[in-house]
């Protein structure tokens, strides 16, 4: 950090705010608040502001810096490709290593009925990608009526008119007329706020048969599809109960219907196996994933098609009439090759599940005992903390109160990255992270609840 970067600050705030418009932003509240932090460089676990802060990134960027940052093997791999071949495209009988390569070593690293790839730039295109192969299928099987997709609320599934369709949240859809014909959603497995009063078992049954009362409620032939992820990031990292996904599994199977995990965050390490759905004793037929891929040092994404649909769509369908300039972008393929080579070097996965796994679960747990938390959970590298104004009734803070905002305001300004959903705190660390790191989340985030609990009892 130079003296003209501190320097700069002032002016980079006002041409943000003039000129950059973020994604999920009030930027009138911006403005008032005084603007964005501009965060300039980064190192391991570590991000840098140009005022010279160091801040621990609890959220490993947006769930996607899985190794860490400073990789230079990665900036390697993609400056070696962008030299050789920095693009073109595969949609005229033409291919190019690195796709083959990567696509290769996923069929290889996905459960045992996936064989096929098909590249996206991002999470969300992947989930389109998944609309269009689905409803290619059916379509394919004789059965168009089989058509819709059912989905649930507050999940996230990206935010093009497709992903934010089949995601569940409101305030998306409210914007714009979605969900897009033929998506419709059942209750989320969030136990903390729906199921109290019911065994962890008992819930995880009666969320999952929510899907069935739904699909006898639309007829199982007009029923394509069930998608979900793993486990709910976005929606503020809701863990199902174990018995959930076996039942939806069963449910799926003897309706006929296609699952989809949408494994952008679950897959490549988070809950210590490659591919989360694994974890819950899912078997699904398509499989989305980003993020983690590629450790977000570039976008890509995609679909893994198993072989149920790929024998039908790819292998009988002629031309799927679908596709992006972007599929299988050379740098982008090249990084998540070197990605998939560090991770098995340094035995990532294994590591996350013997080691860290346990050791971020009984520190992160014990934030339980403080005054305004009502539950803490985590599995694999993703947690969450409820806010609360009293642990025994779990009523919550007025909504005006912003207390998770406040929360996470106070976190960044004492040198954490702890991301806000509603009144749910958030982490979600790089695979990476020590011991040493984990200790300090852990406190800095004791730290911030105590600052947020004694500036909502002064109100
Ligand atoms: C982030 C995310 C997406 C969307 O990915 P983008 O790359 O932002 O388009 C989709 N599904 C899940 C589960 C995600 O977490």
């Amino acid at each position: 950090m130079t003296e003209n970067t501190v320097k700069r600050t002032a002016e980079w705030k006002s041409e943000d705010h003039r000129h950059y418009l973020h994604p999920f932003t009030d930027h009138k509240d911006l403005g008032e608040k005084g603007g964005s932090r501009i965060i300039t460089r980064a190192d391991g676990v570590y991000i840098y502001d140009s005022e010279g802060n160091r801040i621990l990134d609890g959220m490993a960027g947006l769930w996607c810096v899985n190794l860490g940052y400073g990789r230079t093997e990665l900036v390697d791999a993609a400056a070696a490709q962008m030299r050789e071949l920095p693009y073109y495209n595969s949609f005229f009988q033409c291919t190019h290593p690195p796709a083959i390569e990567l696509s290769e070593r996923l069929s290889e690293l996905s459960p045992g009925n996936f064989n096929h790839v098909f590249f996206t730039g991002s999470g969300s295109e992947a989930n389109d990608t998944q609309i269009r192969l689905i409803r290619r299928y059916w379509d394919l099987q004789g059965q168009p009526d089989r058509m819709t997709i059912i989905a649930r609320k507050n999940a996230y599934h990206g935010s093009t008119l497709g992903g934010a369709s089949l995601g569940g949240m409101s305030a998306m859809h409210e914007q714009m007329v979605l969900p897009v014909p033929g998506i419709v959603h059942i209750e989320q497995p969030y136990q903390f706020e729906l199921g109290a009063d019911l065994s962890a078992a008992d819930f995880g049954l009666q969320q999952a048969r929510l899907l069935e009362k739904k699909i006898l409620e639309i007829g199982a032939d007009k029923v394509a599809a069930f998608i979900g992820e793993p486990v709910q990031g976005a929606g503020g990292v809701i863990i199902p109960p174990d018995t959930y996904w076996p039942e939806i599994q069963r449910i799926c199977d003897e309706y006929g219907i296609l699952l989809v995990a949408d494994e952008v965050i679950t897959a490549f390490g988070r809950l210590g196996e490659w591919f989360g759905s694994t974890r819950f004793g899912m078997r699904p037929d398509l499989i989305s994933f980003a993020k983690g891929v590629s450790s977000g040092y570039l976008p890509l994404g995609g679909a893994l098609v198993g072989d149920r649909v790929a024998e039908v769509v790819i292998a009988e369908g002629g031309e799927f009439a679908h596709g992006y300039t972007y599929s299988g972008h050379p740098a982008a393929c090249a990084v998540g090759l070197a990605v998939l080579k560090i991770m098995q070097r340094e035995k990532i996965v294994e590591r996350v599940r013997e080691h860290t796994e346990p050791y971020f679960h009984a520190r992160f747990k014990t934030l339980e005992d403080h005054p305004i938390v009502g539950e803490v959970r985590s599995i694999g590298l993703v947690g969450a903390i409820e806010i609360v104004k009293d642990k025994s009734s779990r009523e919550r803070f007025h909504k005006d109160l912003g207390a998770g905002t406040r929360c996470r305001d106070f976190c960044v300004n004492n040198g954490l990255v702890m991301r806000a959903v509603g009144n749910t705190m958030i982490v979600s660390p790089p695979l990476v992270v020590e011991d040493k790191h984990i200790d300090e989340l852990v406190e800095k985030a004791w730290k911030c609840l105590d600052l947020t609990a004694a500036s909502l009892a002064r109100e």
